[in-house]
């Protein structure tokens, strides 16, 4: 069973002549351990996708369905307050841009996540912050800040703090973009690692078709329409 769900979501920008859908009546399920990705040109409306589904973007019209420890949740029926904790309970998420914070080590990203989130305190934190890295290959890097960093290794920490409360879902707009190929494999195998092993819901927005091979489903949305293709393209 799917513990996220979108139902016909609609979500339009600006008013009158300019009036424009993003999104129209798009309906699409996660499932617990599997990576999905979501392809689509420029425009196509896959950022108003991810922020809409990830509780930071109201749509016009439909449902976001989340299970949240057995019950299934009406996102955008949440009040603002009610969906930032479910939000910081249930959700990591990764940037483009890393979005790590500058003064902090690679091993301080992952541990003040846990002391916001409750999770863990001191040394239970830095334990299970390590065990982090330590999965990442990021051990000789745990004390450096992210100006010391690669980019790859900063993609890496990025990761490590969007999978280290367990979340249920994890959002990942366009994580290899920034990355040589080399480091973007490494990136999408640690995601998949990270839906597999953990058995989060995993969405992935990209262009590169070179992450086809890495995901269990493939979307792909034009003009604010989705359609599920197949992961093998005819002939291969
Ligand atoms: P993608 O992520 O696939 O590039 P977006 O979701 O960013 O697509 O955009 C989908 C469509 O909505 C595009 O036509 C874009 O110009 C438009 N759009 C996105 N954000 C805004 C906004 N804040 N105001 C007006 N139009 C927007
Ligand atoms: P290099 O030869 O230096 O390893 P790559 O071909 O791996 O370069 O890619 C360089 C950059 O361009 C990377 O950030 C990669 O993610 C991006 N890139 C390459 N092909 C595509 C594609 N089809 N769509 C989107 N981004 C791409």
């Amino acid at each position: 069973t799917p513990t996220l769900k979108g139902v016909r979501l609609t979500r339009t920008y600006g008013d009158g002549a300019k009036r424009r859908a993003a999104l129209q009546h798009v309906s699409l399920d996660l499932f617990p351990g599997q990576i999905a990705l979501l392809m689509g040109p420029s425009g196509s409306g896959k950022s108003t996708l991810l922020a809409v589904l990830s509780g930071l973007l109201e749509p016009d019209e439909g449902q976001v369905l989340a299970d949240d420890g057995g019950e299934l949740r009406d996102v955008w029926a949440m009040t603002q307050k009610q969906r930032e904790e479910y939000r910081l309970r249930t959700t990591g998420f990764v940037f483009q841009g890393f979005n790590l914070f500058p003064a902090l080590n690679a091993r301080q990203q992952l541990e003040i996540v846990l002391n916001w989130g409750g999770y863990a305190h001191g040394g239970e934190a830095r334990r299970q912050a390590d065990d982090m890295l330590d999965r990442l290959g990021l051990t000789p890097n745990r004390h450096k800040k992210p100006a010391q960093l690669s980019g790859g290794e900063k993609q890496r920490v990025a990761i490590g703090r969007a999978l280290v409360k367990n979340p249920s879902f994890v959002f990942a707009d366009e994580p290899t973009s920034a990355l040589d190929w080399e480091n973007g494999q490494k990136v999408m195998e640690l995601l998949r690692d990270g839906a597999h092993e953990r058995g989060a819901s995993i969405l992935v927005v990209s262009h590169d078709h070179r992450l086809l091979p890495y995901v269990d489903v493939y979307y792909h949305l034009e003009d604010g329409h989705l359609e599920e293709r197949p992961l093998t393209p005819p002939g291969h």
